[in-house]
């Protein structure tokens, strides 16, 4: 029975020609196939920004992709998520340049700048550090994406409270990759591939992690 309500959201600027239906559709379509989740998606363009009280309200997790127009989002509607991360407990999912999101800066409270990046289609190694931890479920260890944005450290975040994952790039850095934090009732995870030139969000196992993220985040495991 589908009874967890997860909301994907994307500002929609990702290529078509990568991603026909948005970042948001494939991450949506991946979703789907867990019975247990009822998916939907909503975006920039839509009415309320695609983030009305209503359907905030009735999200259990809110997966975030966003990257060229991060300020284009309503200071009102980031309000009224950090409200319901923190106040009722919804999930939040921030994905790749979603560090540079208002909600992810306001709900953990800081800038999200990285050390530096390059945009160079190289190979990603994502090492799980934290193999017990319900994220790490089910995966291969390293997790490897044949063509990737670099990230690199420091993040600035606070330190997670739960760190699963460090990726490796050929150029030698290190970026801490998957994150997990709790913002007063809420939780929050952060999984940093998915540039969007790339096909990263059709990766199973990028996929993968993705969905264990909604479902910690939802508070279904661990
Ligand atoms: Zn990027």
């Amino acid at each position: 029975m589908a009874n967890i309500k997860i909301t994907v959201w994307s500002e929609f600027t990702e290529p078509r020609s990568v991603y026909p239906n948005g970042i948001h559709g494939a991450v949506a379509d991946y979703l789907k196939r867990d019975s247990r989740l009822e998916v939907r998606t909503s975006q920039l363009s839509d009415p309320e920004q695609g983030l009305s009280t209503d359907l905030l309200q009735q999200t259990d997790v809110l997966v975030w992709w966003g990257h060229a127009k991060h300020g284009e989002v309503a200071n009102e509607r980031v309000h009224r998520i950090v409200e319901q991360v923190r106040e009722r407990g919804m999930g939040f999912v921030a994905l790749h340049s979603a560090h540079y999101s208002k909600p992810f800066q306001a709900i953990l409270d800081c800038p999200g700048h990285l050390g530096g990046w390059r945009e160079a289609g190289e190979v990603e190694r994502i090492w799980i550090v934290q193999p017990d931890h319900p994220v790490a479920k089910g995966l291969p260890n390293p997790i490897v994406i044949e063509s990737e944005e670099m990230y690199s450290e420091p993040f600035v975040v606070p330190p997670p409270e739960e760190l699963v994952m460090i990726s490796w790039f050929a150029g030698g850095e290190v970026f801490r990759s998957a994150c997990c934090w709790h913002s007063g009732k809420g939780r929050v995870f952060y999984f940093r591939p998915g540039h969007e030139t790339y096909r990263t969000f059709y990766h199973p196992e990028v996929l993968k992690v993705i969905a264990n993220g909604v479902l910690w985040a939802a508070r279904v495991i661990g």
